[in-house]
């Protein structure tokens, strides 16, 4: 059994859901100590206790401690088979990050999986639905994998009631593959799209966000207002940026006491720096491409400096494969080679 120590570097979620991939795709057993060490509620939340059951589901595998609280988990994996999977988070946990632990693997292994997964769609700290859609997602169909996903109902974090869980449904083909790629230039801007999304809350927030949005973000640009009537007060703001070869979509999600204002000048910032890195992949993504990279034995993009959740990654990729993964610095960007 690899022995992890869940508290190395973020010392959060994503090693976990990168564990539980890799073990599937590896049949290598892990146990981890101090889950989620880092965090304010340590041990698993229930996102995370879905993320481990719906793996177990998925590869017919066994599991010890993967209660919610729990700070120590074995995981022990058998073949992967694919099929229907319905996961009930059973909270407004992410359920795109349930999509992260699940994909891979399945692709991969060339089976065929149909998952829904109720919980939050849109959460702060996680990937809302539209950047699976249009950012992640893309980037493993270009590595020759064969998905979609589809939203089929908007579930807004702050909303734990029943009635406010939304769902997703991740369909994968059998036939799909991952190869490697590499995403090293980013091109001219191309475009910018900026979305105000609003369930429950008045018109004026959506309209002064798309303000500031106007007076920070380079043309052209378009701006619109999609009011949901989702089961929760909620709003966010998605700023989808388009170059000629790279797509990034920056996320500001509104908050009680938070000014839209302040929600919107925070995505520029973001949006702002992406810009101007002129590199093709963003910071979310470069954490979340290493792993189907590694999988698929090679590939190359460039990035602005590492977050902790890469570096992690990478750390947690090396106790599983043995393929090389380097960071090297090229100009003020980073170029990370896999392979
Ligand atoms: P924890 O509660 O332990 O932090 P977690 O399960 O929420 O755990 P993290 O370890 O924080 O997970 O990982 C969050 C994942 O969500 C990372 O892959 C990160 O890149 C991604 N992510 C966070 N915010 C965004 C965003 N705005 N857009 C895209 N991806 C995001």
């Amino acid at each position: 059994m690899i022995d992890i120590d869940g508290s190395r570097g973020e010392g959060g979620g994503q090693i976990l859901r990168t564990s539980l991939a890799l073990s599937m795709l590896t049949g290598k057993p892990f146990a981890m100590r101090n889950v989620r060490a880092n965090r304010a509620k340590p041990g698993l939340r229930r996102q995370h206790a879905a993320a481990v059951n719906a793996a177990a589901r998925l590869c017919n595998g066994s599991v010890h401690g993967a209660n919610v609280d729990s700070r120590y988990l074995e995981f022990t994996p058998n073949a992967i088979t694919g099929g229907e999977l319905a996961i009930d988070i059973g909270s407004v946990g992410s359920t795109t990050l349930v999509v992260q632990t699940l994909a891979v693997p399945a692709i991969a292994s060339h089976v065929e999986l149909r998952a829904t997964i109720r919980g939050g769609t849109h959460n702060p700290m996680a990937p809302p639905f539209e950047f699976l859609e249009r950012i992640y997602i893309p980037q493993l169909q270009a590595m020759g994998a064969d998905l979609s996903i589809a939203l089929d109902e908007h579930g807004f974090v702050g909303s734990d009631r029943a009635g406010a869980l939304g769902q997703l449904t991740l369909t994968i083909g059998a036939g799909g593959a991952l190869r490697p790629v590499e995403l090293l230039d980013a091109g001219e801007l191309v475009g910018t799209t900026a979305t105000a999304v609003l369930s429950r809350l008045p018109t004026h927030i959506a309209e002064r966000e798309l303000a500031v949005v106007r007076e920070r973000i380079p043309e052209p640009l378009a701006c619109e207002v999609r009011e949901i009537r989702g089961g929760a007060a909620a709003n966010l703001l998605l700023l989808d940026l388009q170059r000629e070869h790279a797509r990034e979509l920056v996320t500001g999600y509104g908050e009680k006491g938070l000014r839209a204002e302040v929600v919107a000048e925070r995505a520029c910032r973001e949006a702002a720096a992406w810009l101007a890195a002129g590199v093709p992949v963003g910071e979310h993504l470069a954490d979340q491409l290493l792993l189907p990279m590694a999988v698929a034995g090679g590939g190359r993009f460039r990035c602005a400096p590492l977050s902790l959740h890469a570096t992690t990654n990478i750390d947690t990729i090396r106790l599983f494969l043995d393929v090389p993964i380097r960071v090297d610095p090229d100009g003020d960007a980073i170029l990370v080679t896999v392979g």
